[in-house]
């Protein structure tokens, strides 16, 4: 058992008293840590000691020289502790070892260097239309950022939103999900001896629907970036909303990775593998609904059932492993229900579609593509967010662009084709935040991350980061002395 807080408060760890949760390593169903949760008293205590920091000024009116040593400190701490904060997320999400080890700590790390480079770089606006006057406008910072993360991938994301909302000024607080919480706590505690001031990150565990909906709800946070699912950033974008304060939500997605006659076939076969299987399929940005051009509809179709076959699922821990378990018991059956679904619809299944052989415990769950003979298919429509792929013909551009845009979602597309042309055309055609050509997942950290329709409003990233973590203060300063009307004179 693990003995993870409840709460991280002024850099000190704090017991809550709110409803308890099992932590539970999705490879052997055993229970790794219980948490009390954050009641809202606690959830009260951390929001007000992150307010108090930010009102004080401590880190919000360093000099940015100051800000970028704490953010490189960080990623070092990060560094330093990576093995040990990589065993406990990998024991936590199931995760395979080395994607946790690469993937997951490594991107932590990055995201706080990124963001101290970042800093440093940031340029200010001046007017000067009239005439007499300078106008310029200062990026301050929000004020204290609640950050409400998904269990996926905890440690990439919750880094994100950590060293994006302090790099610019902020104090924030951050919920990570109850299912996954143990790397993330880990991290955060590692990065307090970093030099932040104590009350500029602050955690709380505890359920969404209490410690997380007490926390987008308080009166002190001037702001909510939320990652998860759609469902859940309704509602707390419209509590959000009530309360007049921004938000950004990095929802979920289905989809469309598009591949036509005319592309590298190796190359597409291998990114598509990646794009469904990479994270246990849990990826909110995985190419689910995979069109394949009729012309090699066939010899794709064979040669990706054929690989999917020989995805390796494991343990976690195994260094060959490519696919571990699924997050909970409760997401297994989520996934396994769209096993009868397709069967009741007449798809076919290629590959996978029952529990992984060779494990008595563990959510382990086969590598799956089951082809469909229509987009509106419920697998095609719904996030199932596992290693489940569906998998159609087209015969036209036009076609494929058309089923990419039948998706309630518009988080991503991948399209793979040798044709600068028909690359181009899809760019612009495809409702979706990110277009990957002939390539699977890259991020740039620089480049807005945030999806279309239902997959979200708002993104994350570089100068998208910054316009929502500031607020734009405008300066008016007369050149000379003004010779102002004398009212009352
Ligand atoms: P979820 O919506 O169930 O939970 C996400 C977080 O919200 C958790 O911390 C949870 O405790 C909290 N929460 C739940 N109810 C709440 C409430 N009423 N008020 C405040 N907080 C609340 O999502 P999940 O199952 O943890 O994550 C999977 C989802 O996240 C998938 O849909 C996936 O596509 C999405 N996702 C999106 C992105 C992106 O960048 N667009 C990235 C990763 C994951």
């Amino acid at each position: 058992m693990t003995d993870t807080p409840t709460a991280i408060i002024d850099a000190q760890p704090v017991t809550g008293n709110g409803t308890p949760f099992d932590v539970v390593d999705p490879a052997t169903e055993e229970v790794i840590a219980t948490i009390p949760g954050a009641e809202s008293a606690l959830v009260d205590r951390a929001v007000t000691s992150a307010r108090a920091a930010f009102d004080k000024g401590d880190w919000r009116l360093l000099p940015v020289a100051d800000k970028q040593k704490v953010l490189r400190d960080s990623a070092d701490a990060i560094d330093a502790a990576a093995d040990a904060i990589a065993d406990i997320e990998c024991a936590n999400t199931g995760l395979p070892y080395s994607q946790v080890r690469g993937r997951q700590v490594g991107r932590a790390a990055d995201n706080f260097r990124f963001f101290a480079d970042y800093i440093g770089q940031m340029t200010a606006e001046l007017y000067e239309q009239e005439a007499n006057y300078l106008t310029y406008v200062r990026r301050e910072p929000m004020g204290v950022a609640a950050l409400i993360s998904p269990w996926n991938s905890p440690l990439a994301l919750g880094s994100m939103k950590i060293a994006s909302a302090i790099a610019f000024g902020n104090s924030c607080v951050i919920k990570p999900a109850e299912q996954a919480p143990l790397g993330l706590t880990l991290m955060t505690q590692v990065i307090q001896d970093a030099g932040l001031p104590p009350g500029v990150v602050n955690l709380l565990n505890g359920l969404g629907a209490e410690s997380g909906d007490a926390l987008v709800r308080h009166p002190l946070i001037d702001g909510v970036s939320f990652t998860g699912g759609t469902r859940t950033g309704k509602i707390i974008m419209e509590a959000a909303g009530a309360m007049l304060k921004p938000s950004i939500m990095e929802l979920g997605g289905k989809s469309a990775n598009i591949i036509f006659d005319d592309a590298d076939f190796d190359q597409a076969l291998d990114g598509a593998l990646i794009g469904i299987f990479t994270n246990n399929g849990q990826q909110c940005l995985a190419g689910s609904r995979i069109l394949v051009q009729r012309g090699i509809y066939d010899r794709f179709v064979e040669a990706f059932v054929a690989r999917a076959k020989k995805v390796r699922v494991g343990h976690p821990r195994d260094a060959d492993t490519e696919v571990g378990p699924l997050m909970t018991r409760a997401h297994y059956d989520h996934v396994m229900s769209f096993i009868p679904a397709a069967e009741d619809a007449g798809a076919r299944i290629l590959a996978g579609g029952d529990r992984a052989p060779g494990f008595d415990r563990g959510y382990y769950f086969q590598p799956t593509i089951v082809e469909v003979d229509s987009n509106s298919h419920r697998l095609c429509q719904e996030e199932i967010f596992g290693p489940f792929a569906a998998i159609m013909p087209f015969d036209t551009a036009e076609e494929a662009w058309t089923i990419a845009n039948e998706s309630r979602f518009g988080l991503v597309s991948y399209i793979w084709s040798r044709d600068i042309a028909k690359i181009m055309e899809g760019q612009e055609r495809i409702f979706a935040g990110t277009v990957w050509c002939n390539t699977p997942m890259i991020r740039d950290l620089h480049a807005p991350f945030g999806g279309y329709r239902e997959s979200g409003v708002g993104a994350e990233g570089g100068r998208a980061a910054e316009s929502f973590y500031t607020r734009q203060k405008t300066v008016s300063i007369p050149r000379r002395p003004l010779t102002l009307p004398k009212l009352g004179a």
